[in-house]
């Protein structure tokens, strides 16, 4: 935590190395933190309420099932042997090669017998295993299995809980969730256990009460109602039910309002902790039951933080080229120079110049429309108005004006581009509303006086950042400085949980290139730099085999050579070009002298 870097300083010493924006800079210090950080905090709410049994973290791969992640995440385990949840048998399989000896594996997930004999696998080989149930037809499969076999499975039930969570993802827990067994169903997975004698196999009981928990209250509730099942199906037989997996949703506080908005949360790690370890006890206690060991399975608290996309901004929209001072050669009618001069004539009040600057605006429009104007004409009257517009924020900025500024700078936003796309990299942003923080990364000693809009290179309109993060409230612009011959980067922060796996290839742009970096005393070591996708990977994702198009491309050259329509030099210069780009990577590269 003491330690910091200069990432405009990162990010340019990493293109010099040949590193390509749009970057995913990982920090796995960051995610020890955070692991050391959940970890000790649970630990005190253990002391603190008198806790009689442990407590273990679970990383659900599903978030991001990087090998680098995963390969953090597990370095540290030797210090608070980290469990792994997995929700599919390919993440179960990595679960089973990478956890260390003894190590926790959660198995949840619809699970057919490949996968209940896998998690058995994993089993037989050392591994911790829980195999939890979210449907009936999974514990019978599993029983049919296991059958009177001495290597006897661990076995959760998931519960559908009546209280539903809070936030975004509340409907993942509630009556009508997707997910668990309801109670007429544990008691079905009760009587099934008993009468294959297998009532001691039960060790766990989980429920999820939804990602991203803004408020703790519901989860209160979902605890209590959790903990009480688990004590009757201890009551029922179960009696050696000794673990209560609490699930996901420990908020990140993407906004910075540390309030029970979608995008944060109202409610510290110490409170999330201690609401979970004080509800559990204070129920077993009443009951004089002993306290379950508790497992949490917190994502996004655990990766969110550690990495940061980079993209570069490569242009911006027509405005900035405007050139008032250019009159046009056309005659320009009475009322329409009167409400330029209004407009350009300073002295009075804010109100008063933005009505004026409205006036001209429609003016403008209707004398164009009635074709009274030409398009010289309406394209001067256009640049006076928006540096009318702009010249009224920058001088309204440091008073106290008499109109909206907030307002002004919405309607002023440029779009600016960036070498991205958004659906491969922020997709949550476009799918859900969930905005990130954004951050130019450099020049943050200068006042940034443009308000923009951020547009990727997709070709679709949807490829659009119009919201973003600000000081005290969702913006619609972000503040940025002058662009000049530098490169200028911004830095989209909180990225490391589901962004990955969750991005897509629209428009075929594929992973960026990724980097990971450990910050030491001296500065930053750059420990391993990713690849990003080749044309020809992504293509290849879309059934295109590179080596077929690259023999068409080459007979259809022969072709025109034989026809006279081009000459050897330049077959060889389109087929050699054809395979370079077949290499190259997605996004836009650096431009080169033409
Ligand atoms: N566990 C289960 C069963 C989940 O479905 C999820 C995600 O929704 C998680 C854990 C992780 O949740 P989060 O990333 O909010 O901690």
């Amino acid at each position: 935590p003491h330690r910091s870097v200069q990432l405009a300083d990162v990010v340019c010493d990493l293109v010099e190395r040949g590193c390509r924006p749009p970057l995913i800079l990982r920090f796995p210090q960051i995610i020890n933190h955070r692991l050391a950080t959940i970890q000790s905090t649970f630990e005190a709410a253990l002391q603190r309420n008198e806790y009689q049994a442990g407590y273990r973290g679970a990383y659900p791969i599903k978030v991001n099932q990087q090998h680098r992640v995963l390969a953090a995440i597990l370095d540290d385990s030797e210090h608070h042997s980290i469990g792994l949840e997995a929700g599919s048998k390919p993440e179960l399989m990595i679960a089973m090669s990478l956890q260390n000896p003894g190590g926790l594996i959660l198995c949840n997930g619809f699970k057919d017998a490949e996968y209940l004999r896998t998690a058995l696998h994993a089993q037989a080989l050392g591994l911790d295993v829980m195999i939890i149930i979210e449907r009936l037809d999974e514990l019978s499969t599993l029983l049919k299995l296991t059958g009177s076999s001495d290597d006897r499975p661990k076995i959760g039930l998931r519960a559908r809980l009546r209280g539903k969570g809070s936030g975004k993802w509340a409907a993942s827990s509630g009556d009508r969730s997707k997910f668990g067994l309801t109670s007429a169903e544990m008691l079905t997975a009760i009587e099934w256990l008993s009468e294959h004698d297998a009532l001691d196999d039960l060790r766990l009981l989980h429920f999820h009460a939804g990602s991203q928990i803004s408020d703790l209250e519901p989860l209160r509730q979902s605890l209590r109602e959790a903990a009480q099942l688990m004590l009757e199906l201890r009551r029922l037989g179960a009696t050696r039910l000794d673990h209560l997996d609490i699930g996901g949703g420990l908020a990140v506080d993407y906004d910075g309002s540390q309030t029970a908005s979608p995008l944060s949360r109202a409610y510290t790690l110490d409170q999330y902790a201690h609401t979970a370890v004080s509800e559990v006890a204070a129920i077993c206690n009443r009951a004089g039951q002993a306290h379950p060991h508790l497992i949490t399975e917190a994502g996004r608290a655990t990766v969110a933080h550690h990495s940061i996309l980079v993209v570069e901004v490569i242009g911006e929209d027509g405005t900035l080229h405007e050139r008032p001072d250019v009159k046009p050669n056309e005659s320009i009618p009475e009322a329409l120079r009167c409400a330029i001069d209004e407009v350009q004539h300073y002295g009075i009040d804010a109100a008063q110049k933005q009505a004026n600057i409205r006036q001209l605006n429609s003016l403008t429009r209707s004398l164009f429309e009635q074709g009274i104007i030409s398009l010289p004409v309406r394209a001067y009257a256009e640049r006076v108005e928006r540096t009318a517009l702009t010249d009224l924020r920058l001088r309204s900025r440091h008073t106290k004006p008499s109109i909206d500024l907030h307002k002004l700078d919405n309607h002023l936003a440029e779009t600016w581009y960036a070498n991205f796309s958004l659906f491969q990299s922020l997709p949550d942003h476009w799918a859900i509303d969930h905005d990130f923080p954004i951050v130019p990364l450099q020049r943050l000693n200068e006042e940034p006086l443009h308000r923009v809009h951020i547009g990727d290179i997709t070709c679709d309109s949807d490829g659009e950042i119009r919201r973003f993060v600000g000081q005290r409230r969702i913006e619609g612009f972000l503040p940025a400085h002058d662009l000049t011959a530098e490169p200028y980067y911004l830095g989209i922060f909180l990225v490391g949980a589901y962004q990955e796996i969750l991005g897509d290839l629209h428009n075929l742009f594929g992973d960026p290139d990724a980097i990971e970096l450990a910050v030491t005393e001296k500065g930053v070591d750059v420990r391993y730099t990713d690849r990003g996708s080749s044309i020809q990977e992504v293509l290849h994702q879309v059934g295109y085999d590179h080596e077929t198009l690259l023999q068409q491309i080459t007979a259809s050259a022969h072709g025109a050579h034989a026809e006279g329509k081009l000459d050897l030099a330049k077959l060889r210069l389109i087929t050699e070009q054809y395979r370079r780009d077949l290499m190259g990577y997605t996004y836009l590269e650096p431009p080169e002298s033409i």
